[in-house]
Formats: structure tokens, C-alpha cells, sequence
């Protein structure tokens, strides 16, 4: 399992109740969702308490510009979605997409590490070739 402190100190829930999907998110000619709009239905239905809020979505999601995206985050900002559809054949990838998105809402930008969890991907090969961590450069003291 992951060893990283960043998510064994994390008390994570899923117990909050199920949204339905915000049709105003829907581009019926894509047939996806924009992310921006999902990150402002989650903001809307703010969970009280909740340091973080990540939003899993069945269902393909992309910004503009980008043909899809495996997750967005509100950078910095406490709210985060996943799209599960192109990571859950291998469920350490939906953990690393999760991770990276969290690391963008505590204001971390992309990474050229190889191996760090914030290295950009845009394909499921990459998300594969990096790690679960952030490198010493998020760590660092700030
Ligand atoms: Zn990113
Ligand atoms: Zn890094």
C-alpha cells in the first residue's frame, strides 16, 4: 500500500452522499464534462468539516484545450475531481491521479521529476512510469 505520509496522515471518507451529475457540465457534442464545472458543482455543495474534497465521476471529463483529463484540481483550493473511466482498469492509477490532483489544490505545480506523483500525464503509460510520492521539491520546506 502507499507508504507516503502525505496520505497515511490523510483520514479519508466515502461515506458522503452521491451527486448527481450537473447537466450543465455536460458538452453534449463531446459527450464529456467539463472539469472547471464539475469543481464548481463540488464547491456548491460544499462538505462542512471536509479539508479537501475529491469528486470521482464515472464518466470521461476534459478541459479546454485537452482532448480529456484524468483529473482537475482547483489550484490552490480544496476541491478536486477524478474521472474514472480511463484509470480503473489498474487501481493504483486512480490513487496516483487522486494524489497528483491534491498536490495541485496545496498549490503544487507539474513536476520534471520522473518518478514524482506531480509529473504531467496525459496517457495511462504515464501515470504508469511514475510514482505515488511527491519528489524532495514539493516536500521542501516552504
Ligand atoms: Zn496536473
Ligand atoms: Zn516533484
Amino acid at each position: 500500500m502507499i507508504k507516503s505520509k502525505y496520505v497515511s496522515r490523510t483520514h479519508a471518507s466515502n461515506s458522503w452522499p452521491e451527486i448527481p451529475r450537473p447537466a450543465a457540465a455536460f458538452d453534449a457534442g463531446r459527450q464529456q464534462y467539463r472539469g472547471g464545472a464539475l469543481l464548481e458543482e463540488l464547491e456548491r455543495r460544499d462538505i462542512a468539516g471536509a479539508d479537501r474534497v475529491v469528486g470521482l465521476i464515472d464518466a470521461d471529463v476534459y478541459a479546454p484545450g485537452l482532448n480529456f483529463i484524468f483529473g482537475q484540481a482547483m489550484k490552490p483550493g480544496r476541491f478536486a475531481v477524478v474521472a474514472l473511466p480511463r484509470l480503473r482498469a489498474r487501481p493504483e492509477r486512480v490513487l496516483k491521479v487522486t494524489v497528483h490532483e491534491l498536490g495541485h489544490s496545496f498549490g503544487f505545480a507539474h513536476c520534471s521529476d520522473t518518478n514524482c506523483v506531480m509529473r504531467f500525464a496525459n496517457a495511462v503509460g504515464d501515470l504508469d512510469r511514475q510514482g505515488f510520492r511527491y519528489c524532495a521539491l514539493e516536500r521542501r520546506p516552504r
